[in-house]
């Protein structure tokens, strides 16, 4: 289906191994930097409409437009970014990389802006936390001789939201969890849970892990978007009489995949409505900021 978007937006199409699919077109006399803008197609089970699909629509129509400029369509992004990660890998990477993405959250519309600059992506950490205790009969175990392990890990939980509250910027999360042996007459003897870590910077990152005390088994690190490339963007914001906002992405995108190999790439965030939710079917942005987002990215890239 995209790639008939992009064939019907006189592009020239690629596929490479991983399933990205690409396309591309310049218009003699248009600039010579090897641009890309796009996102992702994917999404998650129960998701909204716009996470990763508005920033590729946003590409092919910016890239028609300016004439000039590749069209990135990244494969398989929500598990972790797999189509960027391999597109990395194998090293063909153009000079700079731009993304438009909804907000997913609410700072924009808090801020009256419909559009927003992304000052960098943070970095995340996933691990997994074990707590050990005794199993006993619910009946018959006196309460002062207990060693539940549901009841030390309900600690470590709060412990980890007062943690990451106290690091201006970083976020932790306690998202699965599973009780053993899981019956209802007996005291819980181990508890496994779940920790998804972020900050924005590596210092952060780092202070983050340690005061959580956990072991990352999987690791992102944090991205800084490029200052020229952000400079472009308020620019153009500012010249359509909009405010001009920047902030920290809270979620990992294909632009930090490509930042973190040396591409110099940007962000452009479009206002989220309803509180911001994302992830949902409910997730939405107004066809007049989307409009304005292409027109910015379009004249971006008719700049670079
Ligand atoms: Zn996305």
């Amino acid at each position: 289906m995209a790639r008939g978007w992009l064939e019907e937006a006189g592009l020239e199409v690629e596929v490479d191994e991983a399933g990205n699919l690409f396309g591309h077109v310049q218009v003699p006399g248009t600039g010579t930097r090897r641009i890309w803008t796009g996102s992702h197609l994917d999404t998650v089970p129960q998701g909204g409409k716009f996470d990763g699909a508005l920033g590729v629509v946003a590409a092919i129509e910016a890239v028609e437009r300016a004439g000039r400029g590749t069209v990135a369509i990244f494969r398989d992004e929500e598990r972790g970014c797999a189509g960027g990660r391999a597109l990395v890998s194998r090293g063909a990477l153009p000079d700079a990389f731009l993304e438009v993405h909804i907000e997913q959250g609410p700072r924009l519309a808090d801020a009256g802006a419909p559009l927003g600059v992304v000052s960098g992506v943070v970095g995340v950490s996933r691990g997994t936390i074990v707590i050990e205790g005794h199993a006993g009969h619910a009946g018959t175990t006196p309460m002062d001789a207990r060693d539940d392990a549901l009841v030390k890990a309900a600690e470590v939980v709060l412990r980890i939201r007062e943690t990451a509250s106290a690091i201006d910027g970083a976020v932790a999360t306690v998202g699965e969890l599973a009780v053993e042996p899981g019956a209802v007459n007996v005291i819980p003897s181990r508890v496994t849970f779940s920790i998804d870590a972020r900050a924005p910077d590596s210092e952060r990152c780092q202070q983050l892990i340690d005061a959580l005390g956990f072991e990352p088994t999987y690791r992102t690190s944090p991205a800084q978007m490029a200052p020229e490339l952000r400079g472009v963007l308020r620019a153009e914001i500012e010249a359509r009489g909009l405010p001009v906002v920047e902030l920290a992405s809270g979620a990992g995108h294909d632009a930090a995949v490509l930042a973190a190999a040396g591409v110099p790439s940007a962000m452009l965030f479009v206002r989220s409505l309803n509180g911001g939710v994302s992830h949902s079917p409910d997730e939405l942005s107004s066809e007049e900021d989307v409009a304005l987002a292409v027109d910015v990215l379009a004249a971006t890239l008719a700049r670079l």
